[in-house]
C-alpha cells in the first residue's frame, strides 16, 4: 500500500455543489471555474465529471485551457484574464476560447487580428476591486469600439469582480452593484458578475452568467454561513494514517522548537502528512484533526513529511488509525477546510491549491449519472 496520504476527490459532491450554484440562480448560466488545476483537485478530471452539466468552463490562462483541450474537454472555455500577449490570439482561435478583455492594449490587439469567426468577448469593468478592468467612465467607448467590429468579436458581456461579496457588511458590495446596474442598463449588456460568495448570498448580482469557483469544491467563502452555503459538501478529503505512537511525560516538548509542551502525561500520534505535501506549516497547536472520526488537535510544529496530534483522549486510537486533515471521514464526520484554514491564518483557497503533486489524487464517483 505504501505511504497512506491521499487526497480523495468526491466527484458526486462536486456535481452536487455545481447544481446548488445553478439552483440558487435559476435564470443564470454558471461557468465552472477550474483554474489552478481546479483549485488543486485536478482540472481534467473535474471538467469530465461536470461536462454533462456545465455550459462553459473558466481558467486563468491559455496554458490551462490547453491542458483541458488535450484532456478532450470540448466545451467553451473563458480566459478570465484574457490574453497576456497579442501573439496568443491565433491559439485562442484554434482552441475556441472566449476572452475577457480588461485593458486597451487587448482591445487594440483584438481589433488588429482577423479571426476566421468572431471571438466571444467579456469586457471587464473595474467597479471597485481596483485590480483589473476599465474604469466605468471608459467602458461605453470600449464597448462600442468592440461592438462595431462584428467580424472580430461577438457575444459581448459586461464582466466585473466583487471585492467584498463575502462580508456581512454589504455596503461596498451594493456600491459596486449600483455602478454595474447603471452600466448594464445604459449599454443593454448581459452581465457576468457573481463569484462564489455573490452566487451564494446576493441574488442581485446574478446575471446572464455567474462564475462560482471555490464553492464548487465545498468551501464556504461567506463570513457568515447562510442556508445555501450550509448545503455545500466537501469535495477533497486529505486523509492519512497514524504511523507511530509515543507516550510522553508532562512537561516534555514535541517536535521542532519544542513549541508544544505536554500539559499532562500524553499520547502523541505521528501522522504521515507535512508541509512537503502542502499541509500548512502555519497551523497552530489546536488545529483540528479527525482520528477515527473523532476530533483531536495538532500538537507541535508541522514537519516536512509528518505532523503530530494529541491522542491522549482517544485511547483506542493507534498505529493505522484513520486520519482526516480536512474533508469527510468514512463514518460521516466532517472537518471543514474553512475551519482548518482559520487555524492557519489563511483561507481554504491556499490550502486547496497548495496540495502538492506528491499527494496522489484518488477520484470517487459512486452515483451513476447519465452519460460520462
Ligand atoms: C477565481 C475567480 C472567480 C471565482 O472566485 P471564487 O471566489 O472562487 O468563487 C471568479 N471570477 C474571477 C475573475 C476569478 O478570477
Amino acid at each position: 500500500m505504501g505511504r497512506p496520504l491521499v487526497a480523495e476527490i468526491d466527484l458526486d459532491a462536486l456535481r452536487h455543489n455545481y447544481c446548488l450554484a445553478c439552483d440558487l440562480a435559476p435564470t443564470s448560466q454558471a461557468l465552472a471555474v477550474i483554474k489552478a488545476d481546479a483549485y488543486g483537485h485536478g482540472a481534467v478530471a473535474c471538467a469530465h465529471a461536470l461536462s454533462d452539466l456545465v455550459p462553459a468552463f473558466a481558467v486563468a490562462c491559455i496554458e490551462e485551457a490547453e491542458v483541458l483541450r488535450q484532456g478532450s474537454i470540448d466545451k467553451p472555455i473563458v480566459l478570465l484574464e484574457g490574453i497576456f500577449t497579442p501573439d496568443e490570439l491565433p491559439r485562442v482561435e484554434a482552441l475556441g476560447l472566449w476572452l475577457a478583455v480588461h485593458s486597451d492594449w487587448q482591445v487594440d490587439a483584438l481589433l488588429a487580428y482577423q479571426p476566421r469567426s468572431p471571438v466571444p468577448v467579456w469586457i471587464k469593468v473595474d467597479s471597485g476591486m481596483h485590480r483589473l478592468g476599465f474604469p466605468p467612465k471608459c467602458l461605453p467607448d470600449v464597448w462600442h469600439r468592440l461592438q462595431d467590429a462584428p467580424d472580430r468579436v461577438t457575444d459581448l458581456h459586461l464582466m466585473s469582480h466583487f471585492a467584498t461579496a463575502d462580508l456581512l457588511d454589504d455596503g461596498y458590495f451594493h456600491h459596486q452593484m449600483g455602478l454595474l446596474e447603471a452600466l448594464a442598463t445604459e449599454l443593454d449588456a448581459p452581465t457576468c458578475l457573481a463569484n462564489s460568495p455573490a452566487t451564494l448570498a446576493w441574488p442581485r448580482a446574478h446575471g446572464a452568467w455567474n462564475r462560482p469557483g471555490v464553492m464548487l469544491y465545498g468551501s464556504d467563502p461567506l463570513e457568515g454561513a447562510n442556508d445555501a452555503s450550509r448545503k455545500l459538501k466537501p469535495v477533497m478529503t486529505l486523509r492519512s494514517e497514524i504511523i507511530a505512537v509515543r507516550d510522553i511525560e508532562a512537561g516534555e516538548p514535541v517536535g521542532y522548537g519544542g513549541r508544544w509542551i505536554a500539559p499532562r502525561c500524553s499520547r502523541i500520534g505521528v501522522v504521515a502528512a507535512g508541509y512537503g505535501d502542502g499541509y500548512d506549516r502555519h497551523a497552530l497547536d489546536g488545529t483540528p484533526v479527525l482520528v477515527d472520526g473523532q476530533r483531536t488537535s495538532l500538537a507541535g510544529k508541522v514537519s516536512m513529511d509528518m505532523l503530530t496530534v494529541d491522542l491522549t483522549d482517544l485511547p483506542q486510537a493507534g498505529i493505522g488509525s484513520r486520519v482526516v486533515l480536512w474533508g469527510q471521514d468514512p463514518d460521516g464526520a466532517i472537518l471543514s477546510i474553512d475551519e482548518v484554514a482559520r487555524h492557519c491564518d489563511t483561507i481554504s483557497y491556499t490550502l486547496l491549491t497548495g496540495v502538492l503533486p506528491r499527494v496522489p489524487r484518488r477520484y470517487r464517483r459512486d452515483k451513476a449519472s447519465g452519460e460520462a
